[in-house]
């Protein structure tokens, strides 16, 4: 039966994340510390999750 959801660890605060199919390349953010993770890989629903470091040019202040 296959999942409807695929699964992962925030690599920054180690939540487990339950997130709806996605792909790779895609980006979601961590709940809990609120991080922008891009995923890297995905293997048989699990995610591997790598921080993205967010650049906000042009919106200071
Ligand atoms: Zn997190």
């Amino acid at each position: 039966m296959p999942t409807a959801t695929f699964t992962g660890t925030c690599p920054e605060c180690e939540t487990d994340l339950t997130v709806p199919p996605i792909v790779q390349g895609e980006t979601l953010s961590c709940p809990e510390c609120m991080l922008t993770l891009r995923v890297e890989e995905v293997q048989e629903g699990r995610l591997s999750l790598q921080m993205v470091e967010v650049q906000l040019r042009d919106w200071g202040q």
